[in-house]
């Protein structure tokens, strides 16, 4: 498990399409494909450069498994489903 802190860590991820992002948020924490349309540059840079990961956080995933979610993130509905 990784934290993803700088944009180009989170373009690269993306760009190579592989694992998880986990998104921590103070609602509720959830899981995405990196592949998700969800996952989005502007809300990347919103909640961990501009809002300085005080609402949550990215974390990235090579393999994800439901029965053992580390921080009860719940799967997407849109990629995950
Ligand atoms: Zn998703």
């Amino acid at each position: 498990m990784r934290l993803v802190k700088h944009l180009n860590d989170f373009q690269h991820i993306k760009r190579q399409g592989t694992g998880y992002f986990i998104v921590l948020d103070h609602n509720s924490n959830k899981v995405h494909s990196v592949r998700c349309n969800w996952m989005k540059e502007e809300s990347f840079i919103q909640k961990v450069i501009t809002n300085k990961e005080t609402n949550g956080s990215y974390y990235w995933v090579q393999y994800w498994n439901s029965t053992q979610p580390t921080f009860d993130e719940i799967p997407c509905r849109k990629c995950m489903c």
